[in-house]
Protein backbone atom coordinates (compact mmCIF):
# COMPACT_ATOMS: atom_id res chain seq x y z
CA UNK A 1 0.00 0.00 0.00
CA UNK A 2 1.09 3.66 -0.78
CA UNK A 3 0.56 5.35 2.39
CA UNK A 4 1.53 8.59 1.03
CA UNK A 5 -0.99 8.45 -1.50
CA UNK A 6 -3.52 7.30 0.94
CA UNK A 7 -2.77 10.18 3.24
CA UNK A 8 -2.82 12.51 0.17
CA UNK A 9 -6.75 11.00 -0.84
CA UNK A 10 -7.42 11.20 2.65
CA UNK A 11 -7.09 14.67 3.26
CA UNK A 12 -8.58 15.27 -0.20
CA UNK A 13 -11.83 13.35 0.40
CA UNK A 14 -12.01 13.76 4.20
CA UNK A 15 -11.94 17.86 3.59
CA UNK A 16 -14.28 17.33 0.65
CA UNK A 17 -16.80 15.57 2.71
CA UNK A 18 -17.10 18.18 5.60
CA UNK A 19 -19.49 20.00 4.17
CA UNK A 20 -22.10 17.33 4.71
CA UNK A 21 -23.60 17.61 8.17
CA UNK A 22 -25.98 14.79 8.00
CA UNK A 23 -23.62 11.99 9.69
CA UNK A 24 -25.75 11.15 13.46
CA UNK A 25 -25.34 8.47 14.08
CA UNK A 26 -28.05 7.83 16.13
CA UNK A 27 -30.54 5.24 16.30
CA UNK A 28 -29.54 1.99 15.28
CA UNK A 29 -29.60 -1.24 16.91
CA UNK A 30 -27.38 -3.47 15.02
CA UNK A 31 -25.99 -5.82 17.46
CA UNK A 32 -22.56 -7.73 17.72
CA UNK A 33 -24.09 -11.26 17.81
CA UNK A 34 -20.71 -12.86 15.56
CA UNK A 35 -18.11 -11.47 17.63
CA UNK A 36 -16.91 -9.73 14.67
CA UNK A 37 -15.34 -5.87 14.78
CA UNK A 38 -17.85 -3.34 16.48
CA UNK A 39 -21.39 -2.68 18.01
CA UNK A 40 -23.41 -0.02 16.47
CA UNK A 41 -26.39 -0.44 19.34
CA UNK A 42 -25.57 1.51 22.69
CA UNK A 43 -21.34 2.46 23.48
CA UNK A 44 -20.13 1.27 20.14
CA UNK A 45 -20.96 4.54 18.53
CA UNK A 46 -20.56 8.01 20.76
CA UNK A 47 -21.59 11.45 18.95
CA UNK A 48 -19.09 13.83 18.74
CA UNK A 49 -18.96 17.04 17.16
CA UNK A 50 -16.80 19.95 16.23
CA UNK A 51 -17.41 23.55 17.55
CA UNK A 52 -19.38 24.29 14.46
CA UNK A 53 -21.49 21.45 14.92
CA UNK A 54 -19.73 18.69 12.51
CA UNK A 55 -20.23 15.55 13.27
CA UNK A 56 -16.51 13.62 13.58
CA UNK A 57 -17.32 10.35 15.27
CA UNK A 58 -17.15 8.62 12.27
CA UNK A 59 -14.67 8.22 9.13
CA UNK A 60 -16.78 11.07 7.04
CA UNK A 61 -14.77 10.73 3.64
CA UNK A 62 -16.23 10.86 -0.27
CA UNK A 63 -15.19 8.03 -2.23
CA UNK A 64 -14.15 10.34 -4.98
CA UNK A 65 -14.95 13.97 -5.54
CA UNK A 66 -14.54 13.25 -9.48
CA UNK A 67 -17.95 14.42 -10.44
CA UNK A 68 -20.50 14.82 -13.69
CA UNK A 69 -22.65 17.34 -12.55
CA UNK A 70 -21.80 20.82 -12.02
CA UNK A 71 -23.84 21.99 -8.94
CA UNK A 72 -23.42 25.63 -8.02
CA UNK A 73 -22.86 25.47 -4.68
CA UNK A 74 -21.15 22.36 -4.27
CA UNK A 75 -16.88 22.62 -3.90
CA UNK A 76 -16.77 19.16 -5.98
CA UNK A 77 -18.72 20.90 -8.93
CA UNK A 78 -16.82 19.50 -12.26
CA UNK A 79 -16.00 23.22 -13.48
CA UNK A 80 -14.08 23.82 -9.93
CA UNK A 81 -10.50 23.80 -10.43
CA UNK A 82 -9.73 21.41 -7.38
CA UNK A 83 -7.12 18.54 -6.67
CA UNK A 84 -9.35 15.13 -7.18
CA UNK A 85 -9.07 11.69 -6.05
CA UNK A 86 -10.69 8.44 -5.61
CA UNK A 87 -10.60 5.38 -2.86
CA UNK A 88 -10.74 1.95 -4.23
CA UNK A 89 -12.81 -0.14 -2.36
CA UNK A 90 -10.40 -1.89 -0.92
CA UNK A 91 -9.03 1.00 0.57
CA UNK A 92 -12.07 2.08 2.42
CA UNK A 93 -12.47 -1.05 3.66
CA UNK A 94 -8.75 -1.09 5.19
CA UNK A 95 -8.76 2.47 6.58
CA UNK A 96 -12.47 1.84 8.26
CA UNK A 97 -10.71 -1.43 9.95
CA UNK A 98 -7.19 0.35 10.66
CA UNK A 99 -9.05 3.29 12.44
CA UNK A 100 -11.89 1.12 13.91
CA UNK A 101 -8.76 -0.55 16.00
CA UNK A 102 -7.18 2.09 16.56
CA UNK A 103 -10.22 3.33 18.36
CA UNK A 104 -9.98 6.56 16.20
CA UNK A 105 -13.44 6.37 14.61
CA UNK A 106 -16.88 4.04 15.87
CA UNK A 107 -18.11 3.64 11.87
CA UNK A 108 -17.75 4.73 8.55
CA UNK A 109 -19.85 8.11 6.50
CA UNK A 110 -19.28 7.37 3.24
CA UNK A 111 -20.51 9.91 0.42
CA UNK A 112 -19.07 10.39 -3.11
CA UNK A 113 -18.92 12.92 -6.33
CA UNK A 114 -21.28 10.75 -8.99
CA UNK A 115 -18.91 9.92 -11.45
CA UNK A 116 -19.84 7.69 -14.56
CA UNK A 117 -23.53 7.32 -13.36
CA UNK A 118 -25.26 7.34 -10.25
CA UNK A 119 -25.77 3.63 -10.50
CA UNK A 120 -21.87 2.75 -10.96
CA UNK A 121 -21.91 5.29 -8.06
CA UNK A 122 -23.98 3.86 -5.78
CA UNK A 123 -22.91 0.00 -6.89
CA UNK A 124 -19.39 0.88 -5.63
CA UNK A 125 -20.44 2.71 -2.35
CA UNK A 126 -22.36 -0.71 -1.61
CA UNK A 127 -19.58 -3.19 -2.33
CA UNK A 128 -17.73 -1.05 0.62
CA UNK A 129 -20.29 -1.60 2.95
CA UNK A 130 -20.90 -5.33 1.71
CA UNK A 131 -17.26 -5.92 2.26
CA UNK A 132 -17.02 -4.72 6.05
CA UNK A 133 -20.17 -6.35 6.76
CA UNK A 134 -19.29 -9.94 5.03
CA UNK A 135 -15.70 -9.56 4.79
CA UNK A 136 -14.58 -8.04 7.64
CA UNK A 137 -17.61 -9.35 9.88
CA UNK A 138 -17.54 -5.01 11.07
CA UNK A 139 -20.66 -4.95 12.94
CA UNK A 140 -19.82 -0.72 13.20
CA UNK A 141 -22.00 1.99 12.10
CA UNK A 142 -22.49 2.36 8.64
CA UNK A 143 -24.16 5.73 7.50
CA UNK A 144 -24.02 5.38 3.09
CA UNK A 145 -25.65 8.60 0.57
CA UNK A 146 -27.78 7.76 -1.71
CA UNK A 147 -27.31 8.44 -4.81
CA UNK A 148 -29.66 10.84 -6.58
CA UNK A 149 -31.04 9.02 -9.69
CA UNK A 150 -30.24 5.19 -8.94
CA UNK A 151 -32.02 2.30 -9.30
CA UNK A 152 -34.87 0.90 -6.77
CA UNK A 153 -32.93 -1.77 -6.47
CA UNK A 154 -29.31 -0.63 -5.45
CA UNK A 155 -31.31 0.51 -3.01
CA UNK A 156 -33.21 -2.17 -1.53
CA UNK A 157 -29.46 -3.70 -1.23
CA UNK A 158 -27.84 -0.59 0.05
CA UNK A 159 -30.32 -0.77 3.24
CA UNK A 160 -29.10 -4.20 3.91
CA UNK A 161 -25.86 -3.08 5.15
CA UNK A 162 -26.02 0.47 5.94
CA UNK A 163 -27.46 1.42 9.49
CA UNK A 164 -28.44 5.12 7.65
CA UNK A 165 -29.13 5.95 4.05
CA UNK A 166 -29.46 10.05 3.47
CA UNK A 167 -29.75 11.82 0.45
CA UNK A 168 -29.15 15.47 0.50
CA UNK A 169 -32.13 17.38 -0.78
CA UNK A 170 -29.39 20.14 -0.73
CA UNK A 171 -31.99 23.40 -2.07
CA UNK A 172 -35.13 23.36 -0.24
CA UNK A 173 -37.41 24.35 -3.23
CA UNK A 174 -37.50 22.94 -7.04
CA UNK A 175 -37.10 26.27 -7.89
CA UNK A 176 -33.77 26.87 -6.60
CA UNK A 177 -32.81 23.58 -7.32
CA UNK A 178 -33.78 24.21 -10.87
CA UNK A 179 -31.48 27.41 -10.45
CA UNK A 180 -28.60 26.28 -9.24
CA UNK A 181 -28.86 22.53 -10.39
CA UNK A 182 -30.03 22.83 -13.65
CA UNK A 183 -29.12 19.14 -14.86
CA UNK A 184 -30.52 17.49 -11.61
CA UNK A 185 -34.38 16.95 -11.26
CA UNK A 186 -36.19 17.17 -7.97
CA UNK A 187 -37.83 13.20 -9.07
CA UNK A 188 -34.57 12.12 -9.02
CA UNK A 189 -33.98 12.86 -4.68
CA UNK A 190 -37.64 11.56 -4.26
CA UNK A 191 -37.49 8.37 -6.04
CA UNK A 192 -34.85 7.20 -3.78
CA UNK A 193 -36.23 8.54 -0.57
CA UNK A 194 -39.78 7.22 -1.04
CA UNK A 195 -38.47 3.47 -2.19
CA UNK A 196 -36.18 3.54 1.17
CA UNK A 197 -39.24 4.49 3.04
CA UNK A 198 -41.33 1.50 1.83
CA UNK A 199 -38.65 -1.02 2.23
CA UNK A 200 -37.94 0.09 6.16
CA UNK A 201 -42.11 -0.33 6.19
CA UNK A 202 -41.76 -3.70 4.50
CA UNK A 203 -39.03 -5.39 6.18
CA UNK A 204 -40.38 -3.74 9.31
CA UNK A 205 -43.79 -5.66 8.81
CA UNK A 206 -42.20 -8.62 7.46
CA UNK A 207 -40.19 -8.83 10.58
CA UNK A 208 -43.04 -9.17 12.36
CA UNK A 209 -44.11 -12.58 10.92
CA UNK A 210 -40.81 -13.85 9.67
CA UNK A 211 -38.36 -13.21 12.84
CA UNK A 212 -34.72 -14.03 10.78
CA UNK A 213 -35.91 -11.57 8.28
CA UNK A 214 -32.68 -9.29 7.96
CA UNK A 215 -32.67 -5.52 9.23
CA UNK A 216 -33.17 -2.30 6.93
CA UNK A 217 -31.63 0.95 7.36
CA UNK A 218 -32.35 0.43 10.91
CA UNK A 219 -30.97 3.97 11.42
CA UNK A 220 -33.75 5.11 9.49
CA UNK A 221 -33.01 7.53 6.32
CA UNK A 222 -31.71 11.25 6.72
CA UNK A 223 -31.33 14.33 4.76
CA UNK A 224 -30.11 17.75 4.94
CA UNK A 225 -31.01 20.93 3.37
CA UNK A 226 -28.22 23.97 2.45
CA UNK A 227 -29.57 27.33 4.23
CA UNK A 228 -28.47 30.72 2.35
CA UNK A 229 -27.68 29.25 -0.73
CA UNK A 230 -31.31 31.00 -2.61
CA UNK A 231 -33.30 33.55 -1.13
CA UNK A 232 -35.70 31.13 0.58
CA UNK A 233 -37.20 32.07 4.19
CA UNK A 234 -36.52 30.34 7.26
CA UNK A 235 -40.83 29.47 6.80
CA UNK A 236 -39.95 27.88 2.99
CA UNK A 237 -37.16 25.89 4.96
CA UNK A 238 -39.05 24.50 7.72
CA UNK A 239 -42.22 24.03 5.81
CA UNK A 240 -39.97 22.08 3.42
CA UNK A 241 -38.55 19.93 6.46
CA UNK A 242 -41.71 19.31 7.85
CA UNK A 243 -43.09 17.82 4.39
CA UNK A 244 -39.93 15.55 4.86
CA UNK A 245 -40.52 14.37 8.52
CA UNK A 246 -44.58 14.25 7.90
CA UNK A 247 -44.32 12.35 3.91
CA UNK A 248 -40.84 10.18 4.35
CA UNK A 249 -40.83 9.62 7.91
CA UNK A 250 -37.49 11.28 7.80
CA UNK A 251 -35.22 10.38 11.35
CA UNK A 252 -33.58 13.53 10.74
CA UNK A 253 -33.56 16.66 8.52
CA UNK A 254 -30.03 18.93 9.19
CA UNK A 255 -29.59 21.97 8.58
CA UNK A 256 -26.26 23.50 7.28
CA UNK A 257 -25.77 27.32 6.35
CA UNK A 258 -24.25 27.55 2.95
CA UNK A 259 -20.25 28.21 3.28
CA UNK A 260 -19.17 30.85 -0.23
CA UNK A 261 -16.72 28.69 -1.54
CA UNK A 262 -16.85 29.37 -5.33
CA UNK A 263 -17.59 32.83 -6.91
CA UNK A 264 -20.77 31.98 -9.17
CA UNK A 265 -23.82 35.21 -9.93
CA UNK A 266 -26.00 33.02 -8.47
CA UNK A 267 -24.63 32.53 -4.82
CA UNK A 268 -23.93 34.91 -2.20
CA UNK A 269 -20.94 36.71 -2.16
CA UNK A 270 -17.76 34.67 -0.96
CA UNK A 271 -17.55 36.01 2.54
CA UNK A 272 -21.12 36.20 3.35
CA UNK A 273 -21.47 33.54 5.59
CA UNK A 274 -25.10 32.51 6.98
CA UNK A 275 -24.70 33.47 10.24
CA UNK A 276 -24.10 30.48 12.96
CA UNK A 277 -27.35 31.15 14.71
CA UNK A 278 -29.29 31.26 11.69
CA UNK A 279 -28.67 27.39 11.45
CA UNK A 280 -28.79 26.78 15.32
CA UNK A 281 -32.82 28.81 15.40
CA UNK A 282 -33.26 26.43 12.40
CA UNK A 283 -32.48 23.10 14.56
CA UNK A 284 -34.33 25.10 17.65
CA UNK A 285 -37.53 25.00 15.34
CA UNK A 286 -37.24 21.62 14.43
CA UNK A 287 -37.13 20.30 17.95
CA UNK A 288 -40.05 22.47 19.07
CA UNK A 289 -41.88 20.55 16.07
CA UNK A 290 -40.49 17.54 16.95
CA UNK A 291 -40.42 17.19 20.74
CA UNK A 292 -42.49 20.23 21.91
CA UNK A 293 -46.27 19.67 19.96
CA UNK A 294 -45.77 23.03 17.94
CA UNK A 295 -47.37 23.36 14.73
CA UNK A 296 -44.91 24.66 11.96
CA UNK A 297 -47.77 27.34 11.07
CA UNK A 298 -47.39 28.90 14.94
CA UNK A 299 -43.74 29.46 14.56
CA UNK A 300 -43.50 30.47 10.84
CA UNK A 301 -46.08 32.20 8.67
CA UNK A 302 -46.66 35.01 6.46
CA UNK A 303 -46.67 37.58 9.05
CA UNK A 304 -43.40 36.08 10.41
CA UNK A 305 -41.60 34.29 7.89
CA UNK A 306 -38.10 34.34 9.60
CA UNK A 307 -37.18 33.09 12.97
CA UNK A 308 -35.79 36.03 15.07
CA UNK A 309 -31.96 36.28 15.51
CA UNK A 310 -31.61 37.25 18.98
CA UNK A 311 -34.10 35.39 21.09
CA UNK A 312 -35.39 31.57 20.54
CA UNK A 313 -38.42 30.64 18.74
CA UNK A 314 -39.96 29.52 21.61
CA UNK A 315 -39.64 32.83 23.41
CA UNK A 316 -40.57 34.60 20.35
CA UNK A 317 -43.80 32.67 20.07
CA UNK A 318 -44.51 33.24 23.48
CA UNK A 319 -44.35 37.00 23.16
CA UNK A 320 -46.65 37.09 20.23
CA UNK A 321 -48.97 35.40 21.98
CA UNK A 322 -49.34 36.91 25.30
CA UNK A 323 -53.20 36.17 25.22
CA UNK A 324 -52.54 32.94 26.53
CA UNK A 325 -49.82 33.71 29.42
CA UNK A 326 -49.81 33.59 32.08
CA UNK A 327 -49.82 30.06 32.45
CA UNK A 328 -50.82 28.78 36.01
CA UNK A 329 -48.05 25.89 36.50
CA UNK A 330 -49.85 24.25 39.45
CA UNK A 331 -53.16 23.88 36.87
CA UNK A 332 -51.98 23.74 32.93
CA UNK A 333 -51.53 20.47 31.33
CA UNK A 334 -48.26 19.15 29.66
CA UNK A 335 -49.39 20.59 26.26
CA UNK A 336 -49.23 24.06 27.69
CA UNK A 337 -46.10 23.52 30.55
CA UNK A 338 -44.21 22.94 27.20
CA UNK A 339 -44.89 26.32 25.91
CA UNK A 340 -43.28 28.09 28.22
CA UNK A 341 -40.26 29.87 28.07
CA UNK A 342 -37.59 28.50 29.81
CA UNK A 343 -38.59 25.03 30.42
CA UNK A 344 -37.42 22.02 28.48
CA UNK A 345 -39.75 18.65 28.57
CA UNK A 346 -37.35 17.43 30.91
CA UNK A 347 -38.74 20.32 33.81
CA UNK A 348 -42.08 19.94 32.77
CA UNK A 349 -42.26 15.91 33.73
CA UNK A 350 -40.62 16.89 36.45
CA UNK A 351 -43.37 19.77 37.03
CA UNK A 352 -46.12 17.47 36.70
CA UNK A 353 -44.62 14.76 38.70
CA UNK A 354 -44.25 17.27 41.61
CA UNK A 355 -47.12 18.53 41.98
CA UNK A 356 -48.70 15.64 42.55
CA UNK A 357 -48.08 16.08 46.28
CA UNK A 358 -47.73 19.87 46.69
CA UNK A 359 -48.76 23.43 45.01
CA UNK A 360 -45.35 24.38 43.36
CA UNK A 361 -43.76 27.72 44.40
CA UNK A 362 -41.01 29.63 43.19
CA UNK A 363 -38.71 27.78 45.12
CA UNK A 364 -40.06 24.65 43.72
CA UNK A 365 -39.35 25.16 40.75
CA UNK A 366 -36.06 27.27 40.85
CA UNK A 367 -34.99 23.90 42.18
CA UNK A 368 -36.69 21.84 39.39
CA UNK A 369 -33.94 23.74 37.55
CA UNK A 370 -36.19 26.12 35.17
CA UNK A 371 -34.52 29.15 33.18
CA UNK A 372 -36.35 31.93 35.69
CA UNK A 373 -35.69 34.46 34.37
CA UNK A 374 -37.46 33.98 31.39
CA UNK A 375 -39.73 31.45 32.52
CA UNK A 376 -41.29 34.10 35.01
CA UNK A 377 -42.77 36.58 33.30
CA UNK A 378 -45.10 33.95 31.85
CA UNK A 379 -45.93 31.72 35.09
CA UNK A 380 -47.54 31.85 38.09
CA UNK A 381 -47.60 29.86 41.01
CA UNK A 382 -48.25 29.21 44.37
CA UNK A 383 -46.12 32.41 45.71
CA UNK A 384 -46.52 36.39 45.55
CA UNK A 385 -43.19 37.64 45.45
CA UNK A 386 -43.47 37.78 41.60
CA UNK A 387 -46.35 39.42 39.86
CA UNK A 388 -47.02 39.61 36.65
CA UNK A 389 -47.30 43.59 36.20
CA UNK A 390 -49.18 43.28 32.10
CA UNK A 391 -45.56 44.05 30.92
CA UNK A 392 -45.33 44.50 26.85
CA UNK A 393 -43.86 42.11 25.01
CA UNK A 394 -41.15 44.64 24.09
CA UNK A 395 -40.44 45.33 27.88
CA UNK A 396 -39.97 41.60 28.81
CA UNK A 397 -37.87 40.66 25.90
CA UNK A 398 -35.33 43.81 26.69
CA UNK A 399 -35.79 42.54 30.53
CA UNK A 400 -35.24 38.88 28.88
CA UNK A 401 -31.70 39.77 27.00
CA UNK A 402 -30.54 42.09 29.80
CA UNK A 403 -30.49 39.48 32.28
CA UNK A 404 -29.21 36.73 30.15
CA UNK A 405 -25.88 35.57 29.60
CA UNK A 406 -26.83 35.66 25.62
CA UNK A 407 -23.45 36.50 23.50
CA UNK A 408 -26.23 38.92 22.21
CA UNK A 409 -26.59 40.79 24.91
CA UNK A 410 -23.88 43.36 24.12
CA UNK A 411 -25.52 43.97 20.50
CA UNK A 412 -29.09 44.22 22.29
CA UNK A 413 -27.25 47.05 24.75
CA UNK A 414 -25.58 49.28 22.02
CA UNK A 415 -28.57 49.42 20.69
CA UNK A 416 -30.30 50.58 23.42
CA UNK A 417 -27.97 53.16 24.17
CA UNK A 418 -28.81 54.46 20.29
CA UNK A 419 -31.99 56.02 21.88
CA UNK A 420 -31.06 56.90 25.00
S1 LIG B 1 -23.84 15.83 -7.80
FE1 LIG B 1 -23.24 16.01 -5.65
S2 LIG B 1 -21.00 15.94 -5.67
FE2 LIG B 1 -21.66 16.34 -7.77
S3 LIG B 1 -21.59 18.57 -7.98
FE3 LIG B 1 -23.69 18.03 -7.40
S4 LIG B 1 -23.72 18.14 -5.14
FE4 LIG B 1 -21.56 18.08 -5.80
Amino acid sequence: MNFERIREKLNILADAAKYDVSCSSSGSKRKNTTKGLGDSSGMGICHSYTEDGRCISLLKILLTNHCIFDCAYCVSRKSNDIKRAGFKIQEVVDLTINFYRRNYIEGLFLSSGIFSSPDYTMERLIAVAKKLRLEENFNGYIHLKSIPGCSDELMREAGLYADRLSINIEIPTVSGLKLLAPEKDHKDFIKPIEKVKNEIIQYQADKKLIKNTPVYAPAGQSTQMIVGATGESDKDIMYSAVHYYSTYKMKRVYYSGYVPVLHDERLPALGTEVPMLRENRLYQTDWLLRFYGFDVRELLNNQHPNLDIDIDPKLSWALRNMNLFPVDVNKADKRMLARIPGLGMLSVNKILNARKYRRLNWENLKAIGIAMNRAKYFIVCDSKDWEHKDLEPAHIKSMILQSSQSKYQKMYNKQLRLFN
